[in-house]
Order: C-alpha cells, then sequence, then structure tokens
C-alpha cells in the first residue's frame, strides 16, 4: 500500500484520569504506530469535548484516577458521551482502559468515601472499594491473558509464545465480573480484579480492560502492535503486516521482573 496511514487514538480525560502514568500507553502507542510511518494524532476528549468527537476515533485510550476526579468523570460521561464510547467499542474499535478507566466502563463505583457512583454499563462487571482502613492491592502483577480471541491473535503475534503480561497494580477498588463480561486474563501474581477469583480485566469487543498501569504498554508492547494492526485492519479493510521493532529493551525489562518475582518467563 503507498497511502500514508493514519491513525487517531482518543485520550479519555487527559488531566483528570493521568494520576498513575498511564500516559506512557498513549505515547507508546503512538511512538510505535509512527516507527512504521504512520501518521497519528492524539485528539483528547474530555468535559469540553462534543459526544459526537468520538466517532472519528480509531483506538480508545483511558486511565487511572483518584475517586474524586472519577467521580467528575463519570458525572461528565452519563448520557451521550457514554453512548457514543459504547458505539465506538461495540463497532470494534481497540481500547486501552486502565484501573478507573474499566471502573468507568463498568456499572458503578463505590468509592472508599461516599456514595455509589453510576457507571456507563458498557461492560458487565461492578467495582466497590471495601473502605479506606482496607490494604490498597499495590505491586507487581503478572498475569497471563486467557480472553479467546485475543490470547489466541496475540499468541500468533508473539510467534506462539504465551501473552504474558507484566504490570504494576494501585487500587483500592475491587471489581466483580458479570456473567455477561469475559474476563482479560488470569492472575499469575499480585491481585487482580480482586484479590480473591484470579480474574484481572476484562476484554469487551477489542477493548482491553486492565488493573495493570505499568504502564501496561511499554512492558508488553506487543499489545500497542495489536492494537494499531486491528484498527488500522477495520478501518482500511486491507490486511496489515506491521514491520518488527528492536524490542529488546521492553524484552530485558520483563525478563527482571518475571526473575525477581520467581517466575518462569
Ligand atoms: N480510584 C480507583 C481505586 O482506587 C482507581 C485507582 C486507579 O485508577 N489506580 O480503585
Amino acid at each position: 500500500m503507498t497511502q500514508t496511514l493514519e491513525l487517531k487514538i482518543g485520550w479519555l480525560y487527559p488531566t483528570l484520569m493521568s494520576t498513575y502514568g498511564d500516559r506512557g500507553n498513549v505515547i507508546a502507542i503512538q511512538q510505535r504506530a509512527q516507527w512504521r510511518g504512520i501518521n497519528v494524532e492524539v485528539i483528547p476528549f474530555d468535559v469540553n469535548s462534543h459526544p459526537d468527537s468520538i466517532h472519528q476515533i480509531d483506538i480508545m485510550a483511558g486511565g487511572g484516577a483518584q475517586d474524586r476526579q472519577q467521580e467528575i468523570v463519570m458525572r461528565d460521561l452519563a448520557g451521550a458521551k457514554a453512548e457514543a464510547i459504547k458505539a465506538k467499542l461495540d463497532a470494534g474499535a481497540p481500547g486501552v482502559f486502565t484501573c478507573g478507566s474499566p471502573q468507568l466502563l463498568g456499572r458503578f463505583y463505590e468509592p472508599g468515601l461516599g456514595e455509589r457512583i453510576e457507571g456507563m454499563g458498557i461492560i458487565d462487571l461492578e467495582s466497590k472499594h471495601p473502605g479506606i482502613d482496607t490494604p490498597r492491592c499495590i505491586g507487581n502483577v503478572v498475569f497471563e491473558i486467557t480472553a479467546k480471541r485475543l490470547a489466541a491473535e496475540l499468541t500468533e503475534l508473539l510467534g506462539g509464545k504465551k501473552p504474558i503480561i507484566v504490570g504494576f497494580e494501585n487500587h483500592g477498588g475491587r471489581t466483580y465480573l458479570g456473567p455477561n463480561a469475559e474476563a482479560l486474563g488470569t492472575v499469575i501474581k499480585g491481585n487482580g480484579n480482586n484479590a480473591t477469583d484470579s480474574t484481572e480485566g476484562a476484554f469487551y469487543h477489542n477493548a482491553i480492560a486492565t488493573y495493570s498501569h505499568g504502564p501496561l504498554i511499554p512492558k508488553n508492547p506487543f499489545i500497542a502492535d495489536w492494537m494499531i494492526k486491528t484498527a488500522l485492519q477495520d478501518k482500511y479493510q486491507t490486511e496489515i503486516n506491521l514491520a518488527p521493532l528492536d524490542d529488546s529493551l521492553a524484552d530485558r525489562a520483563r525478563a527482571a521482573m518475571l526473575n525477581r518475582l520467581e517466575i518462569i518467563g
């Protein structure tokens, strides 16, 4: 293909939802696309955005936030914005939603202090903070992606290797999946959704919802490549094969953490 490919990344509430460094995900997706000669525009979506502005987006990214900021965002999203985001995800736009963002995508979030906040109800999950005296789930987290279609596509991208994610979690809320939600993965080390049922995150159409900061994508760059490939294939209706990149630094960082956590990589 001789045409220059273009991608628009919609970044949800960059000022309110960037407490935990998840901007790294946006930078990594952008950079990995640009290294392949793809033009990328990052478009913030926030309290001033019109709901229709979400239609132009090819990839969506949302980060974590503290409870107070999350409450402002959840109130702003109610109604037309939530519908526009749901329509985008239902149409198969790839997304990466971290920590506070999956809580927004679910039915509700009960903060440590204060009233329950209604979520967008897009993914069948609910999140509850057990109270400010209960320890937060903080630390390195390792999980295997088990969501069926995603696991198969990532395994192919990785030349047959299992998609193991190395990340870092920091959340007070515990998330419980309903019967209509598919878990993103199974926890190998760490807490994941709720520290009890071994599930981590959720996978909805092509949206990845996870408690893993890390940030996730710089440490696990194959996720970015899957998102870029998926978005471009849908946009241009043709098979896309991305040129390989030198990921030796990310591989070494992952191997060092797996080694420290005594997990065979
Ligand atoms: N406020 C949410 C919680 O503590 C989300 C935190 C986060 O995004 N890291 O569960």
